[in-house]
């Protein structure tokens, strides 16, 4: 099914089950807030994906429905997984996909945090 960002949160998506241990992840940080970790299928040298622990679907969902310290912890921790990723000083993207032209493939709100090299355009879809 292809993910509109705003359907019911589905506690079975892959995300859900890495946050509850059941699937394994390449872990780079973990707060009260948020997890992050390695993307299976990396667009760039390093690609990481920053997501926060509440059920949330999509960048609207959580915006929408996150309390104040969830949205702060969040954005703080997408902060400390750039430095940790030592991307602070050469620069790094970060992009989340909300529906479907966007593609959103997983329905739980993730940001990509990507880096390691230049990364070209922004997009290269046809517009
Ligand atoms: P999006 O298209 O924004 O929903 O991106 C979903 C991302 O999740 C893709 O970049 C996938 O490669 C990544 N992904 C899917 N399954 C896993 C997994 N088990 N561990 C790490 N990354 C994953």
């Amino acid at each position: 099914m292809p993910v509109t960002g705003l359907e019911p949160y589905d506690d079975q998506n892959i995300f859900a089950r890495i946050l509850r241990g059941e699937i394994p992840n390449k872990t780079v940080y973990e707060d009260e807030c948020a997890l992050a970790f390695h993307d299976i299928s990396p667009q760039a040298s390093v690609h990481v994906l920053v997501i926060p622990k509440g059920p949330y679907v999509s960048s609207v969902d959580f915006a929408a429905r996150a309390s104040d310290s969830e949205i702060a912890g969040f954005w703080r921790a997408v902060g400390k997984v750039a430095a940790a990723l030592g991307l602070e000083t050469e620069g790094y993207r970060l992009l989340s996909n909300h529906g479907l032209n966007a593609g959103q493939e997983v329905p739980h709100f993730h940001v990509h945090v990507f880096g390691g090299g230049p990364l070209g355009r922004m997009i290269s879809a046809n517009h």
